[in-house]
């Protein structure tokens, strides 16, 4: 397979890159930089640093590919809020292109990560695609509207897509941004620095956390699978944790006490979500393999930084 993956140089995709490469796969990367790293990238992986808006960069990246994983995004929803136009023209701009220049270079198949972030508050959980979609955000906003010209753009220029609806990704390699980082990350980065974790609302909240490995699995299966056009796919651990719980698997994970303080100035997001499997089980063969516990334990065997805190630590 000959792929292209935008946003690679990130920490899903640059997972992705390197299980594709070591697979035999010719890769090709386009990633802006404007959260990745290239240092994260197997030497076989063909890097190129670029704005997923410029389609005729798309154009020549394309030549000779047969699918496409679309990642390039602005990822961070407290961020999306303070700059929603920002978050349109790069995620949903982002998309537009990608799906022209694909129909321009006859590319088969688009697969795009959409997020569970889509869904919002719903009432019945596990969630499963058929819910109506409820974003709180404009990040979510623009992943759904991301997902609907993905669909409508593949059946007008017959491409095959698929969308990945991706719950909390969490995994080695990720990174902890100063401000808005992912909760796993910055609660052991916290927790193995002395210093206290900050838990929003009741911290009876619950997600569903997914790791790195499993949403991998998922992405190479949904490049493959046949019987997907046109679907979105949820792609989490079909586990539900809720942010106590999971502080108390962090102390558990590293041996000693965490000492947590609450904030009520922020709610904390949606109550709960988690997701249901069935649609991903049934057409891309998919089942995590890592719970909660045990993706912690491969975190701080394999990431490098946290590896690092933890002998200073020990
Ligand atoms: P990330 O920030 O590590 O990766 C996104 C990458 O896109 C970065 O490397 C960034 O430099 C690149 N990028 C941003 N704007 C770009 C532009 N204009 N042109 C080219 N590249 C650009 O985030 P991630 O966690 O690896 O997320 C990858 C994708 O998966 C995103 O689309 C995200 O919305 C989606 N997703 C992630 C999660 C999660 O929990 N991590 C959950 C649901 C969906």
């Amino acid at each position: 397979m000959r792929v292209l993956i935008t946003g690679g140089a990130g920490f899903i995709g640059a997972a992705l890159a390197n299980r594709l490469v070591a697979e035999g796969h010719h890769v090709r990367v386009l990633d802006d930089l404007s959260a990745g790293d290239p240092a994260r990238l197997d030497r076989r992986v063909v890097f190129t640093r670029g704005d997923v808006r410029d389609v005729p960069k798309l154009w020549t990246l394309l030549q000779g590919i047969s699918c496409v994983y679309h990642l390039a995004a602005r990822v961070s929803v407290p961020e999306s809020v303070l700059y929603p136009r920002e978050y349109n023209d790069v995620n949903v701009g982002g998309t537009v292109a990608v799906m022209q220049a694909a129909r321009d270079a006859g590319v088969g198949r688009v697969v795009f990560a959409s997020s569970g972030a889509v869904y919002g508050d719903q009432e019945t959980q596990p969630v499963s695609e058929s819910a109506w979609p409820h974003p709180r955000s404009p990040y979510a906003v623009s992943k759904l509207a991301s997902e609907l010209y993905v669909n409508t753009l593949g059946a007008l220029y017959g491409i095959e897509t698929v969308s990945l609806r991706i719950f909390n990704a969490y995994g080695a390699g990720q990174f902890v941004p100063a401000a808005h980082a992912p909760v796993i990350p910055f609660f052991l980065k916290q927790a193995l620095s002395g210093g206290s974790v900050i838990v929003f609302g009741t911290g009876q909240q619950t997600r569903d956390f997914v790791y790195i490995d499993d949403v991998v699995d998922a992405l190479v299966a949904a490049s493959e699978a046949t019987g997907v056009n046109r679907q979105v796919i949820n792609v989490g651990s079909g586990q539900e944790t809720s942010v106590r719980a999971l502080v108390d698997l962090i102390a558990e994970a590293i041996g000693r006490e965490v000492h947590s303080l609450h904030s009520q100035a922020d709610t904390g997001g949606v109550s709960r979500l988690v997701a249901d499997l069935t649609r991903a089980r049934a057409l891309l063969g998919y089942a995590p393999k890592v719970d909660v516990r045990a993706g912690l334990r491969l975190m701080l065997q394999h990431d490098p930084y946290l590896r690092d805190l933890m002998r200073r630590d020990a």
